[in-house]
């Protein structure tokens, strides 16, 4: 994050643009609309400024700005068309600690403007980082047509009524689920609808009738989160996961992922490295318990599809013999998300007929897999965790019939910005990924399909100069804490 976004209190207090021309004609005009008592510095003013001073709206010093006027405003906009001045303005209010924002110039300021959305008491606003403005507002006419204008009604309504849902629900995680339902039912549409006498009839009906007891209890979402893009998330995959009270989540799960989950969940890291499992699984899986119990709507996140290598089969029965309801969503796994976005067609007329999911995960330095069943020409074969057996793998498929030119791949940290995609053979592979650098999670494909990927290949991953290191959530740092956000 460059920039903290925060809404500044202003109403009633002293607030400096310095420029009397249209640019600042706007930004009084918004500093006004937040209640702020502005004083405009400048030798000339424009004319809608000029009629605002006429009118008494604004107060006007008629001199080029002064370090002195930097002692009594809360915040100030440099807005005058000299940069030297905007930069003398800058200089000053940072050296006296006071917010300065100088009109399109991101390098001056100490605060951006963001571009707003007002449907008060509700605002959104949205930044670029003053990277691009043209962006912000295209972003904010997207937001303008599916936020309707009688949000902030409906917020106002919520406010009015928030101390009676407290006194009604002691128990917080049910005041939110009460929230939620009056937010998104009823009472909502009617207000939406102009009719605000018959919302507030229908909230208080709704409070009144509502019973504690019997409010919806914990339940668990397991859910899978795909292979590192957030935009293959599944539909109820991004619902829940905005619904949810608590995040139980793996290393595989993205941090951009896991930045679309609701931010005031709590966030539990449960590990999962290879040889290095954070918490162990039967740990895991009574800690969904724990807080279902509580009454909490748990999600627990997974990277790929939670029933493929990922132990969701586990979880579940646990729950189930628990009697604590659950559901399932799947999730694109590894081997579909990083085959697509590297090229790899994983059955193919002319190559494959079959495709086998297998781990490659080495118990004691050995592979226990049906190699004979496995090393079939017209077959794809797809390890997940074998990175560190990618030798062992190689080999065992030659010796099981395979030729040694069968061609092979390994996709690094497939679909995400750090994603590599090296190809040779059976015979090539392993010492390609021994002096490249590789870095998990990868996954390997082998069968004739790979030697489509030199023609089929399309997703350029959008490289920044150095590679990005925690595309995924492993922070040994935060290790089993939980934490809030
Ligand atoms: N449930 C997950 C798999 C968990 S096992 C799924 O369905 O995808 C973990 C293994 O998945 C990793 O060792 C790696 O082999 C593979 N994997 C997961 N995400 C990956 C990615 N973005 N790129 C490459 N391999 C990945």
């Amino acid at each position: 994050m460059d920039f903290l976004p925060i809404f500044i209190d202003i109403r009633h207090k002293p607030v400096l643009v310095a420029g009397g021309g249209k640019v600042a004609a706007r930004k009084v005009r918004l500093l006004r609309k937040a209640g702020g008592e502005v004083t405009v510095v400048a030798p000339e003013l424009c004319e809608e400024l000029a009629e605002q001073r006429a009118a008494g709206h604004i107060r006007h010093v008629a001199r080029k700005f002064e370090a002195a006027d930097l002692d009594t405003p809360v915040l100030i906009i440099a807005a005058t068309d000299d940069r030297e001045v905007n930069r003398a303005i800058s200089e000053g209010a940072r050296a006296a600690r006071v917010p300065v924002n100088v009109v399109d110039d991101p390098e001056l300021c100490g605060f951006i403007m963001p571009s707003i959305i007002d449907r008060s008491p509700v605002q959104i606003a949205i930044s670029t980082g003053g990277s691009s403005p043209v962006l912000a507002r295209l972003l904010r006419s997207k937001l303008e047509s599916c936020t309707p204008a009688t949000y902030g009604k409906l917020a106002t309504l919520v406010n009015d009524y928030r101390d009676r849902v407290k006194e009604r629900f002691a128990d917080e995680s049910q005041r939110k689920q009460f929230w939620e339902q009056i937010l998104e039912g009823e009472v909502a549409e009617l207000v939406f609808a102009g009719k605000e006498k018959a919302a507030r009839e229908a909230l208080s009906a709704a409070i009144a009738s509502a019973d504690p007891s019997g409010m919806p209890k914990g339940e668990v979402y397991l859910v899978g989160s795909g292979p590192g893009d957030p935009d293959l998330l599944t539909f109820r995959a991004l619902r829940l996961m905005q619904q949810a009270d608590v995040v139980i989540y793996d290393r595989l799960v993205s941090k951009q992922i896991l930045e679309l989950v609701r931010r005031d969940a709590e966030l539990v890291y449960a590990g999962k490295e290879r040889d290095n499992h954070t918490l162990p699984q039967e740990h895991i899986n009574q800690l969904l318990v724990k807080y279902a119990r509580k009454g909490y709507r748990v999600l627990r996140l997974k990277g790929g599809d939670p029933f493929i290598f990922g132990r969701g089969g586990e979880e579940i029965a646990t729950l189930m013999e628990e009697g604590i309801g659950f559901q399932v969503v799947p999730g694109i796994t590894a081997a579909a998300g990083c085959a697509s976005y590297a090229g790899i067609p994983l059955t193919h007329r002319d190559h494959a007929q079959s495709c086998v999911f297998v781990t490659g995960n080495l118990k004691d330095g050995s592979l226990d897999l049906n190699w004979q069943a496995l090393a079939h020409p017209n077959q794809t074969i797809v390890f997940y965790m074998g990175l560190h057996g990618v030798q062992t793998i190689c080999t065992k498929l030659v010796e099981h019939g395979l030729a040694a030119d069968t061609p092979a791949a390994l996709v690094q940290q497939g679909t995400t910005p750090n994603q590599r995609v090296f190809t040779g053979t059976l015979a090539s592979l392993p010492e390609l990924v021994e002096s490249n650098d590789v870095r998990p999670p990868t996954l390997i494909i082998v069968g004739s399909v790979v030697s489509l990927q030199d023609k089929l290949a399309w997703f350029e991953p959008v490289t920044t100069e150095t590679e990005q290191k925690d595309i995924f959530s492993s922070n040994p740092g935060r290790d089993g804490k939980s934490e809030k956000r």
